[in-house]
């Protein structure tokens, strides 16, 4: 399996309990895959088309549970040379489309119906979405409908192709609030969303939600950048052994909140291994704590995983 689609896999497993998320991720995957259909009476339907089946059954039922919509889901073979299988959900005129269009114009886009807006207002994306697990969800949909990452053991690149240059912007706005830094280019009348670096990218999949690829991400990155800053760090912490028993509180702190918020259950194997290993040695260096894994682990390894796990912990609110 592809990167890209491990990390879509994963995606499909974040279970979005809340309404608010359900709802702008859906807008984001219709805004990159989807189309409104015009039908007689002032009444619309609704269009999208997915490479994924999982994807088109995830946003059949949330049409469903949200709204109370109908749809069906389609399949056909594509015209490329793959042979791939295309999905389109489609969702037949009916009354309750309109509640999906309400919200989907508080979004910028190209559409002339919504004249008006330029791309300034975007900066604005705080009206759109007030909540942060919003915006997240938001850019959760978006990848699921049209994002691609590559396998990081050959390149960092991420990139999520948008019908207009209102979307682009769009999601570089709501990126640019954790310094992502994404920028735009424009292929055959799309518009990219891309990002070349291995923090923006282990970023991005720490904001949408997978976890588990962003952690497979990681060991790579520690493998490939040797003389990053993970080793500058662990060089100053073991020089100094206050730092060091100031860092090994601080992540016993950030393990027990992780279970107190029952989030450890949900996280990787290594990671929970990592933690309840945390936990039995709450006051060993990093060199002995590496010692008590049973595949081993070097000590840039098993900074990098405490360090997710605050991260992690950090995230809670
Ligand atoms: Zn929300």
């Amino acid at each position: 399996m592809s990167f890209s689609l491990e990390v879509k896999e994963q995606l499909l497993r974040v279970n979005t309990s809340k309404n608010c998320c359900r709802q702008a991720e859906f807008l984001a995957f219709l805004r990159m895959c989807g189309n409104v259909s015009l039908a007689g009476g002032g009444r619309f339907g609704l269009l999208a088309t997915t490479g994924s089946p999982g994807v088109a059954r995830r946003y059949f039922k949330l049409v469903k549970e949200l709204w109370g919509l109908r749809s069906e889901i389609l399949m056909r073979d594509s015209q490329h040379f793959n042979k791939s299988r295309i999905y389109t959900l489609r969702i037949p005129p009916q009354d309750e489309v309109r509640q999906v269009l309400d919200l989907l114009a508080k979004i910028p886009d190209g559409n002339p119906w919504n004249a008006g807006q330029d791309i300034g207002r975007v900066t604005t994306l705080r009206e759109v979405f007030a909540s942060e697990c919003c915006r997240r969800a938001y850019l959760r949909g978006a990848f699921l409908g049209s994002g691609f990452v590559s396998d990081p053991h050959r390149a960092y690149h991420l990139e999520i192709v948008c019908q207009d240059i209102y979307q682009a912007h769009f999601l570089l706005a709501l990126t640019a609030e954790y310094q992502l830094n994404l920028k735009i280019s424009e292929r055959k009348g799309r518009f990219l969303v891309y990002g070349k670096g291995g923090e923006q990218i282990s970023d991005f999949l720490n904001i949408i939600g997978a976890h588990g690829a962003l952690l497979e991400l990681e060991n790579v990155r520690v493998i490939k950048d040797t003389s990053n800053n993970v080793n500058r760090i662990i060089n100053c912490d073991t020089a100094n052994t206050d730092k060091a028993v100031e860092a090994a509180q601080r992540q016993v702190k950030a393990i027990n909140r992780l279970v107190e918020a029952g989030r450890l259950s949900g996280l990787s194997k290594s990671l929970q291994e990592t933690a309840a290993i945390r936990l039995e040695n709450p006051e060993l260096p990093l060199a002995e704590l590496k010692e008590l894994f049973d595949k081993p682990i070097s000590k840039a390894g098993l900074y990098h995983r405490l360090q997710k796990l605050e991260k992690l912990a950090d995230e809670l609110i």
